[in-house]
């Protein structure tokens, strides 16, 4: 992070935190979301974002529990339907800046179809993808994304199927934003997200989380020894979307972290709507009130 940056940071700081609820934190010592959480505010505040800016949807999970944490519109929703409630806040006011985050189990099992069409429609929106590779909250179970042959609660002996490539799948449906990082680098983390806040479209964003209580074979020294900056590989493009699915197959034990695909010319879905060109007024202001008294 520059100088300036971080000048910056600490001049407004103090603002954002004015917006921290007074609850006490759920998650585990060492959990990789207290650095997620803190890198966002700190995107946020680079950024120029203040509370009355911002719409919070989270999901069911250890990460939706930071709702707990945040002072100000936030919608704590069911298992897996962040990405359709942040969808429609979306839609609904184009003006407020939606951010939405799911863990991998509610956003490749239970939410998996809102994903798809949340990227193919383009909606405007950030989405935080944490992935600790497992169900937390309920004790550490398998997800889609846990790897073959862990030993997790619930299941019997070792995990029997091959997980889901998260990244590769979304790059298969024609994204306009991926990235991902390391909830261990919050510089890394902060960075990745203010690229994602100034993206017009669906920003996918994984982060590659830490969750010490369930799930030991990846510990932060583990993901630290691995991750690699995109920015180390001169010669990629991250326009070129057959470069990033190369990319995200995570051969030979490393992970490339940055942004890794972006399609800045792909329409969102409200500059799809032709109907709507020259219109000033939200959808959400053009409501109109209907007396309902006499179907009573
Ligand atoms: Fe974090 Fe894992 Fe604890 Fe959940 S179970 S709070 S993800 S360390």
């Amino acid at each position: 992070m520059k100088d300036q940056d971080l000048k910056n940071l600490a001049a407004k700081a103090k603002d954002y935190l004015k917006y921290e609820t007074n609850e006490v934190f759920t998650w585990c010592g060492g959990c990789g979301n207290y650095g997620i959480q803190n890198a966002l505010k700190r995107a946020l505040v680079l950024e120029g974002y203040g509370q009355q800016d911002v719409v919070f949807v989270f999901d069911i999970g250890c990460n939706g529990n930071g709702a707990d944490k945040i002072d100000g519109y936030t919608i704590h929703g069911l298992h897996g339907r962040a990405i359709s409630l942040a969808a429609g806040c979306s839609i609904a006011n184009e003006k407020i800046k939606v951010i939405a985050s799911g863990g991998d189990g509610a956003t490749f099992s239970e939410g998996v179809n809102h994903l798809v069409h949340a990227v193919r429609n383009n909606y405007k929106m950030l989405f935080i993808h944490h992935n600790n590779e497992n169900y937390g909250l309920t004790t550490g179970q398998a997800s889609a994304l846990t790897p073959c042959g862990s030993k997790m609660n619930g299941t019997a002996d070792q995990v029997m199927i091959e997980p889901i490539n998260s990244l590769d799948f979304v790059l298969s449906l024609k994204p306009s934003f991926v990235a991902r990082s390391f909830s261990g680098e919050v510089d890394h983390m902060t960075e990745v997200f203010r690229k994602a806040l100034n993206h017009d479209g669906f920003s996918f964003v994984e982060i590659l989380q830490s969750c010490p209580t369930y799930n030991r074979q990846t510990p932060d020294h583990w993901y630290a020894e691995r991750v690699k900056d995109i920015l180390e590989l001169k010669k990629y493009d991250r326009h070129d979307i057959w470069q990033a699915r190369k990319i995200v197959q995570d051969i030979g034990d490393q992970f490339y972290i940055g942004v890794l695909y972006e399609d800045p010319g792909k329409a969102d879905f409200m500059a799809m709507q032709h109907y709507r060109k020259g219109l000033k007024t939200t959808p959400v202001e053009e409501v109109k009130h209907h007396d309902i008294e006499e179907l009573y």
